[in-house]
């Protein structure tokens, strides 16, 4: 599917968002962008305002100041529904499935909000949702676990559910919150394989928080820095692999 600003503006783009909580300024003046069909790094410290820019960009609070586009509009009014049916969708840091249910359950409650409705009503998808749901449990290594209970699956695997959960919505965009974090070292080279399969095959443009260097660094074609809330440094991976700014921030946390 291609939009008519194909090559006009940067898929994403964040002009100078600044978002306080109380007295502390969570993100100041922040301005990045990412290009259609690309895989972005975005890096830092602990608490240097990466999960809070992923609220604001998916419209989970309301910015105090700057803009964000995407496509060619700007949504920094917009509600997370709005923004997810424009196919703008992010995943968490700490899981989000039902345990109780199976993963085939999970991949229908993860429907935009009226194919979820019909699904609950009746039980099940329809044929559609119930063979895309199957193909994408298949595409994350999860199909023969597709009627077992979410909550029985390991960590790793319950985060390639969210992943395939993610893949539901038919995103043009994903913004992955540290996928591969708490992940056994094993299973992380399957989940970055699938991560860039999703780009190169699903032509979806990738955002990634990652804490882990090596993944980051292999996965990335340019990578931003943040540091206390701010920008510290951009551009590609092996100019911020060597960057004396990123490397002090990252060595004067504990
Ligand atoms: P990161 O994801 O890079 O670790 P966060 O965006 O989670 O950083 O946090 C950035 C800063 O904003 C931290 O100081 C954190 O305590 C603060 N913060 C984040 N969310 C909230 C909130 N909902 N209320 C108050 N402070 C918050
Ligand atoms: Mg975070």
């Amino acid at each position: 599917m291609r939009d008519w600003q194909a090559t006009d503006s940067p898929l994403l783009d964040v002009r100078h968002v600044t978002k306080r909580f109380g007295g502390v300024v969570a993100n100041h003046d922040i301005s990045l962008s990412v290009e259609r069909g690309t895989i972005v790094g975005l890096i830092g410290p602990n608490g240097s305002g990466k999960t809070t820019l992923f609220n604001s960009i998916v419209g989970q609070h309301p910015i105090d100041a700057g803009e964000i586009w995407f496509k060619g509009q700007e949504i920094s009014r917009y509600r997370v529904d709005h923004i997810a049916r424009l196919g703008l969708i992010r995943t968490f840091q700490q899981t989000r499935i039902f345990g109780k249910m199976t993963c085939m359950e999970n991949m229908l409650v993860a429907l935009p909000e009226s194919r979820r409705h019909l699904a609950a009503m009746f039980g099940h998808g329809s044929r559609a949702d119930m063979e895309r749901a199957a193909e994408l449990l298949e595409f994350v290594g999860l199909y023969s676990k597709r009627y077992h209970e979410a909550g029985s699956l390991s960590f790793g695997q319950q985060k390639l559910l969210e992943f395939a959960m993610a893949l539901m919505c038919e995103p043009q965009m994903l913004l992955l919150d540290e996928p591969t974090a708490g992940i056994n070292p094993t299973l992380i080279n399957g989940l970055v394989d699938r991560l860039r399969r999703a780009n190169s095959e699903m032509g979806i443009t990738l955002l990634v928080i990652e804490h882990n260097m090596r993944v980051i660094m292999n996965m990335a074609e340019y990578i931003y820095c943040l540091a206390h809330g701010e920008l510290l440094a951009a551009g590609p991976p092996e100019e911020i692999r060597n960057d004396p700014r990123v490397i002090d921030a990252y060595l004067g946390v504990s």
